[in-house]
């Protein structure tokens, strides 16, 4: 198959028209992809040496159809749409039990560049090519049964891919996590593809205020387009000063999509008393915001980890395809398709900050 594999960290990937794929396994199936965005994570793993094994597979925001089933797989179906997911929750540790899947314990290896019996699936001429979660800049990806979610829609194969990801990772940030309610309000700060999701997230539930935050003029446009009340160009004026102009008392709600050490001390100091600051983007480690203490207690703020937007496959899935379905989530406007041949001009335009959701079409 053709597939885009990454050599050596902080170099491009190279695509080859001979990697092999291995039949699925017992509880894995074989998906032929349809779409597969391109997310931060994905260069982000291109450049932390160490973190993802290479030669690796990159790719985690997929969808497609189940072309080959593993031995005693009786969950999926050959034709069967799916949307991939980069969490295959175990579904018997102690967070699935209590509806935490995106923190599963059972199958972490997955995420480790094998798959989850630790081998690999992947070869290139007698070289195994590691795993990265779902694998998706590939024409084929094998997964386990529980990282693929059926869907029952005729929607494109670029709205199912961002399900995958940065739909879920925001829109459930906004309703899982942080638990938006009715006339609250709320600021995002980075209005990327999960940002736009938590502003699309925010208004479903209801929020009466949102306002986006960015430096790029044509993200605070589309923001605005998908719901934002309000927008603030942090490259010209203090976003702190900005909000509190806005809403005088801070935000019930602060969200930060970046991982940036000045950006999350922004949101954490921009909600008010009670209020919630919601952690979205991939820090680096040594990423050490600080708070007053007497603040936490006092006033009851909170600092919250989103993880996959607190998914539930089951009930969180169905849901998005229905909101997409009905024109409530909208994702016209943020997608960008692409071919598996851009895939490494995708990477340098999500570093220069200008790319909105790029999808590769297969
Ligand atoms: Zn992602
Ligand atoms: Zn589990």
């Amino acid at each position: 198959m053709r597939a885009a594999i990454l050599h050596e960290y902080n170099t491009p990937m190279i695509i080859h028209n001979n990697v092999v794929v291995d039949d699925p396994k017992a509880g894995e199936v074989l998906v032929k992809i349809g779409a597969s965005g391109v997310c931060r994570s994905d260069v982000h793993s291109s450049e932390w040496a160490g973190v993802q094994p290479i030669p690796t597979l990159l790719g985690h925001e997929g969808a497609g159809t189940v072309v080959a089933v593993g031995p005693d797989v009786t969950e999926l179906a050959i034709g069967d749409r799916v949307v991939l997911m980069w969490v295959a929750p175990c579904g018997s540790c102690k967070m699935c039990d209590h509806e935490r899947p995106a923190l599963c314990e059972g199958q972490g290896s997955y995420e480790l560049g094998f798959a989850v019996d630790g081998t690999s699936r992947y070869s290139l001429e007698g070289e195994l090519i590691h795993h990265y979660s779902c694998s998706t800049f590939s024409e084929y990806t094998v997964v386990p049964v529980e990282g693929a979610i059926k869907v029952d829609t005729d929607l494109p194969w670029e709205y199912l891919a961002l399900v995958g990801c940065a739909v879920t990772t925001g829109v459930g940030a906004a309703i899982n996590t942080a638990n938006v309610r009715p006339g609250d309000s709320v600021a995002v700060i980075g209005c990327g593809g999960v940002g736009l999701s938590v502003i699309q997230g925010a208004r479903i539930a209801g929020a009466s205020t949102i306002i986006a935050i960015d430096t790029n003029p044509g993200k605070l446009d589309l923001a605005t387009e998908l719901g934002a009340t309000n927008t603030i160009n942090s490259s010209s004026v203090d976003a702190i000063e900005a909000v509190r102009k806005i809403s005088p008392n801070g935000v019930d709600h602060a969200f930060e999509a970046l991982g940036r050490e000045t950006t999350i001390q922004q949101a954490i100091d921009m909600t008010t008393r009670g209020g919630q600051t919601t952690l979205i983007g991939m820090a680096k480690a040594e990423v050490r915001p600080s708070i007053p203490a007497l603040d936490v207690v006092v006033e009851e703020r909170t600092i919250a980890g989103s993880w996959y937007g607190s998914f539930v496959p089951a009930r969180d899935i169905p849901k998005i395809v229905g909101w997409l379905e009905t024109g409530d989530l909208k994702l016209d406007a943020i997608i960008e398709r692409i071919t598996l041949d851009d895939v490494n001009t995708a990477f340098d335009r999500i570093r220069s900050g200008e790319a909105n959701r790029q999808v590769i079409i297969f």
